[in-house]
């Protein structure tokens, strides 16, 4: 694979752990974990992999604002802000929802890391962000802009880079189980894995979108991403693993699967998931491992993606205190 520039701003190579006192309560496969939550930047998460790569490109263009959109309680947005304060970079933040009374969690880190800050609406989100962008422009600075979730090629690579990673630590996995929301992840380890051979199956946790949408998407960015960084390769939806049998109530609303995956890790691991994401793909994955879909001589690698900080957003917090 080709190697785009990158800004250093993770911790690598992320350690992968054995999980064997989950392991043996579900009485299932050989877990792993990949600690992507220990990126290293600002609580870390999968975003700062891809900010590597998209802040180099945005210094290469020489840009002095990086500019995203996301959630109110956005991991990316709060790695993205993190980042900018981190390169000297202006950043500001196009945030779906109404800001509440007390910012906690990543939206108050958000405001610790000096990011300006943006309210919109779902409907108005992209036009926002494009006018937030113009504006920048009219006032004389430089900005960039990151898609929602660091999304596109540039970013996905970043997880192409991520599968060569776990390679050379010589961990194998029959599968790779982890959270897929905007699609970048899966996208990037489905053209790494393409680009080098890995046989094992990535299957992705939708978050917040039926699978017949966000297979579509990956195939394309997966494809835009090996072109990128070796290869045309033409990816078929058919071909991308995604099970949106989880998506409970929506996006960000905590339901009883969620909870329980969070204190079964934390309480057979000490390991902390998040509510959004690994809270969601966790509760997949048991749900899995119970219907025996993921079978006992299976080796099982969760992808941890990060999103810790949202276990302290208030709502979270509050509605897990109640029942661990
Ligand atoms: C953004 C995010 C994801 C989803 O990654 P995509 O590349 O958008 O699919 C998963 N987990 C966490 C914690 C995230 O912040």
């Amino acid at each position: 694979m080709k190697q785009l520039p990158r800004v250093q701003l993770a911790h690598l190579p992320t350690p992968i752990e054995a999980l064997p006192r989950l392991s043996a309560h579900l009485g299932g496969p050989a877990l792993l974990v990949k600690r992507d939550d220990q990126t290293g930047l600002a609580f870390g998460g999968n975003k700062t992999r891809k900010l590597g790569l998209l802040c180099a490109a945005a210094q290469a263009e020489g840009a002095d604002t990086l500019i995203t959109a996301g959630a109110i309680q956005s991991n990316h947005c709060r790695q993205t802000a993190a980042a900018a304060a981190r390169l000297g970079m202006g950043c500001i933040l196009v945030l779906v929802g109404e800001p509440p009374e007390t910012a906690s969690a990543n939206l108050f880190l958000d405001g610790l890391f000096g990011a300006e800050i943006h309210w919109t609406s779902k409907a108005n989100r992209d036009n926002d962000l494009h006018a937030a962008f113009e504006e920048t422009k009219s006032a004389g600075r430089k900005p960039f802009l990151i898609p929602y979730g660091g999304s596109n090629s540039t970013g996905a690579a970043a997880y192409a880079y991520a599968l060569e990673e776990l390679l050379v630590q010589d961990i194998s996995p029959d599968w790779i189980v982890f959270a897929s929301s905007s699609g970048g992840t899966q996208a990037g380890l489905v053209a790494g894995a393409s680009l080098l051979g890995y046989k094992g199956r990535i299957l992705g946790i939708s978050v917040d979108e039926r699978a017949s949408i966000l297979q579509e998407r990956i195939a394309e960015l997966a494809g835009e991403t090996a072109a990128l960084l070796a290869d045309k390769i033409s990816f078929s939806a058919k071909d991308i693993l995604v099970n949106d049998e989880y998506l409970g109530k929506g996006y960000a609303i905590m339901g009883e699967p969620e909870r329980e995956a969070i204190v079964l890790f934390a309480q057979h691991e000490g390991l902390l998931l998040d509510p959004v994401y690994t809270g969601r793909a966790a509760a997949g994955l048991i749900d899995l491992i119970r219907k025996g879909f993921l079978k006992k001589t299976d080796k099982v690698l969760f992808w941890h993606t990060g999103g810790t900080p949202a276990l302290f957003a208030d709502a979270y917090r509050n509605e897990l205190s109640k029942s661990s």
